[in-house]
């Protein structure tokens, strides 16, 4: 014999109950069927509950509006017939019941707890009655006949009793039994409900009584899955669960199985099934005993509790003060408040108890009650309360078989900008479970859940600041790139914020690329504070704030992301080449924090010269000269000029085609190389600012003294000259290159010429190079060369940049 439950979203229309009867019917196995109240119809019934206690006549819409929903559901399942008559006899009379208890609190403006419970039970026994109909065949089984509780406690003698008595003879040919979940009666034969949720131990408790052979849970996800699905958009069905990983994961707050319910059927070692109601053929989760499986998932699930509080009593010391534990939750139990978690500190200076929120105030009383006399006498600090927290759990028999799992867990967390607040680990090790400020929440749930490689592919969130060449490039090569990621490396890449200088769009489940366009057009305005704002009031987790400006002011909102958990991948050249106790500052910050601050683009575009920089320290070596042609501008410039090509023209087209920058005398002034110079040698271990280099000007002061306009205006003016020497190098067989050099403590950028016997000598185009001399490189120096300026290149490096991120968050 099987018991098979439906929940509240199973039954909740005339549809959904047409599925139900299918599946009943074609079952080979003789079948018990246990629904809850069409779906929504108990908080329903909450509600209307209290309306009518506060004297609110409003009540009496809703309770209309309730008798419309479960009339139409007789209709349309059963029709007008001689059945559809009988049936709505049946059902009207309930309802008129339902109606006349309603008006006595109404009336009397009280809602004893006994009145609460029976307007509850309608839900059940309104839907049973209609499912009995619909389904055909079949008879209704009341469970007010033989689910007895004795003090808020299931007396499982007598029911199993009344159970047998009931289903004495129950078989093959007997129409199918519809039971109604979630109420029974107490000792004084009044109604009363097993808690919300409880239509599933109904069924756990007919399972065990009749020695069942499965329960199944039919609900309306594909079976008991690793997260609350509506929180992880990843979460996965789990095949199988232990009781006991099933009963830490729902005493957590994992709602789709109500936690009595694994007792009963537990005891008796029958397995529980959970199965999608709309999706027969999933083959849903197996809840049993199974073995321990060492090499299966270290952890199998995570849950949740949302607003909790947490209550501590203090002293400098417990040891003294005599049965502390037992009088802690005896106090509690008194007034029957549940604690989910228990921290206790091994010097025993302290206890913390995460209880509900709506708790709170009950166990403060009730324990500066108990506490008291120490109290009063200093030996016990006043009761402390903290609220707006929530309690997760991390779940998994296989954690005892694995060491660091803690360990792993902080540091997701920490490096998340996740803080804990409490935390527990259960003494059988299948649980660790710990308390966050509420609002980091869904933050902590998403990075645990592709942390412990739940999901099935890793998540990187993008903040795309700038739009401009390299900004609206990188936004392109991402959305060609997207799909391949995801199928080929599982990362998945969002872009879930782009903002330019006053505009900007957020989506935290992801801006649709194919129109970033159109979306940001019309996105909200924006300044630097808002930009700020909404960055850090999404807080989602595995962030990257991408800057593709060359804003000053964006460059100062860094320190304060790193600060929390995000991870910064600049083209912006500016915070690298700021003052030096900047620059220092941003890169502590961000170890300390635990996130990336990463700008290999700064110099030589996608070119990996930083990095080669930062492997060759880290392996022991050290950087002992810098020479390079770093200014693709000017490279491109001096490669271009000719004699019919004059000096003007070459910067002209050095602006046009996207290789300088805005403001080409930025690249003219040596100033761009400047920072480079500083960039690289900082990576290098060397302590420098741009006032340290000494930068040779190979145009003009005036030049750069006047605005843009007139500059461009005056540059032919320089033409004869530069063709002059031109034709000078020409005849030396000698070529231009604009160098930067660090050496023995001297940062110099000058105009040098270098004949074909120098590896400098032959560079195309807008290429750069770098000569490394370094301890292990010292004959022959480490050569780097190629595109050192494009948008496209450029846009790449930062693309690999935030790459390299997905690597150390997995
Ligand atoms: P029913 O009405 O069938 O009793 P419930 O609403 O009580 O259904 O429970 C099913 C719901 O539980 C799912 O729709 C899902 O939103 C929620 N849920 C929360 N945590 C989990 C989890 N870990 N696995 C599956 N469902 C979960
Ligand atoms: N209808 C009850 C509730 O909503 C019982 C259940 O659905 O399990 O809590
Ligand atoms: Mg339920």
């Amino acid at each position: 014999m099987k018991v098979l439950k439906f929940g509240g979203s199973s039954v909740a229309t005339s549809e959904s109950i047409l599925k139900v009867k299918s599946i009943v019917q074609s079952q080979d196995d003789v079948v018990v069927v246990v629904v809850s109240a069409l779906g929504g119809v108990t908080d329903e019934l909450v509600r209307i509950a209290a309306l009518a206690e506060s004297a609110d006549a409003s009540y009496l819409e809703k309770l209309q509006a309730l008798r419309k929903r479960h009339v139409d559901a007789c209709d349309e399942l059963v029709g007008s017939g001689k059945d559809g008559k009988l049936l709505r006899l049946a059902v009207d009379s309930l309802l008129n019941e339902l109606d006349s208890i309603c008006r006595g609190v109404f009336l009397l403006k009280v809602l004893p707890e006994k009145s609460r419970d029976q307007i509850l039970s309608y839900g059940e026994r309104l839907s049973s009655l209609i499912v009995t109909a619909a389904v055909g065949h079949a008879e209704l089984y009341d469970s007010l006949d033989f689910i007895r509780m004795d003090e808020g406690h299931v007396d499982f003698e007598r029911t199993n009793k009344l159970v047998a008595e009931k289903f004495a003879g129950y078989g093959d040919n007997s129409p199918v039994a519809i039971v109604p979940g979630f109420i029974a009666r107490d000792g004084a034969g009044d109604i009363v409900t097993l808690g919300r949720g409880g239509s599933d131990y109904t069924a756990s408790i007919l399972a065990s009584a009749l020695d069942a052979s499965v329960l199944e849970i039919w609900t309306d996800v594909d079976g008991f899955m690793s997260a609350d699905p509506r929180i992880i958009k990843t979460s996965y069905v789990i095949d199988e669960l232990t009781y006991e990983e099933a009963t830490e994961l729902c005493n957590f707050g994992a709602k789709v199985v109500y936690p009595p319910t694994l007792y009963p059927v537990c005891q008796k070692k029958i397995p529980i099934r959970v199965k999608n109601t709309f999706n027969p053929e999933a083959p849903g989760t197996l809840i049993h005993e199974g073995g321990a499986n060492p090499e299966g998932r270290v952890i199998k699930g995570i849950s949740s509790i949302d607003n909790i509080s947490l209550i501590t009593l203090s002293a400098t010391s417990l040891v003294g003060i005599i049965g502390v534990d037992q009088r802690i939750f005896t106090a509690l139990a008194s007034e029957s408040i549940n604690v989910f978690l228990v921290s206790q500190s091994a010097s025993e200076t302290g206890i913390s108890l995460g209880v509900s929120a709506s708790d709170a105030e009950k166990a403060c009383k009730v324990l500066s009650k108990t506490f008291a006399s120490e109290i009063a006498s200093g030996a016990v600090y006043p009761v402390k309360r903290e609220d707006e927290l929530a309690a997760i759990a991390i779940v998994g028999e296989n954690m005892k078989h694995h060491c660091g799992i803690a360990g792993k867990l902080f540091s997701i967390l920490g490096r998340n900008g996740i803080s804990i607040i409490a935390c527990a680990q259960g003494a059988s090790e299948s649980n660790i479970s710990f308390v966050v400020e509420r609002e980091y929440l869904r933050k902590s749930l998403n990075v645990i859940h592709e942390g412990f490689f739940l999901s099935e592919y890793q998540e990187l969130n993008l903040f795309i600041c700038g739009v401009g060449t390299v900004g609206g490039q990188l936004i392109e090569q991402i959305a060609l790139q997207q799909d391949k990621l995801k199928r080929r490396r599982s990362l998945k890449i969002n872009v879930v914020g782009i903002a330019r200088s006053s505009k900007a769009v957020f989506d935290r489940g992801g801006i649709d690329l194919a129109h970033w366009k159109e979306a940001l057009a019309e996105g909200m305005p924006i300044t630097l504070a808002r930009l700020r704002e909404e960055v850090l009031g999404m807080n989602i987790f595995n962030s990257v704030f991408v800057d593709c400006t060359a804003s000053a002011d964006v460059s100062t909102l860094y320190e304060d992301f790193f600060n929390h958990g995000i991870s910064v991948v600049a083209a912006n050249k500016i915070a690298a080449s700021s003052e030096y106790q900047n620059y220092r500052n941003l890169k502590k910050t961000a170890r300390r924090r635990g996130v990336k601050f990463l700008f290999e683009t700064n110099v030589g575009a996608g070119l990996p010269i930083i990095n080669t920089i930062n492997s060759l320290r880290n392996s022991g070596d050290h950087v002992q000269k810098i020479e390079a042609v770093l200014s693709g501008t000017l490279n491109f410039i001096f490669n271009t000029i000719s004699k019919d090509i004059p000096f003007s023209e070459t910067v002209r087209m050095a602006k046009e085609q996207g290789f300088s920058e805005p403001d080409p005398r930025i690249d003219l002034s040596g100033k761009d190389v400047v920072r480079k110079l500083v960039i690289l040698s900082r990576e290098a271990g060397y302590e420098v600012n741009q006032e340290d280099v000494v930068a040779e000007p190979f145009i003009p002061q005036e030049f750069f003294d006047c605005s843009l306009d007139e500059f461009w205006k005056k540059l032919p003016s320089l033409d004869a000259e530069f063709e002059r020497q031109r034709q000078q190098l020409e005849k030396e067989h000698k070529h231009w290159r604009f160098v930067a050099k660090m050496d023995d403590g001297k940062y110099t950028v000058s105009l040098r010429t270098f004949d074909e016997h120098h590896s400098f000598y032959s560079l195309d185009g807008s290429n750069n190079i770098v000569l490394l001399t370094t301890e292990r490189y010292h004959d022959h120096p480490m050569l780097i060369q190629g595109y050192g300026a494009g948008a496209s290149v450029t846009a790449a490096g930062v693309f690999a940049d935030i790459i390299s991120i997905a690597n150390v968050t997995n």
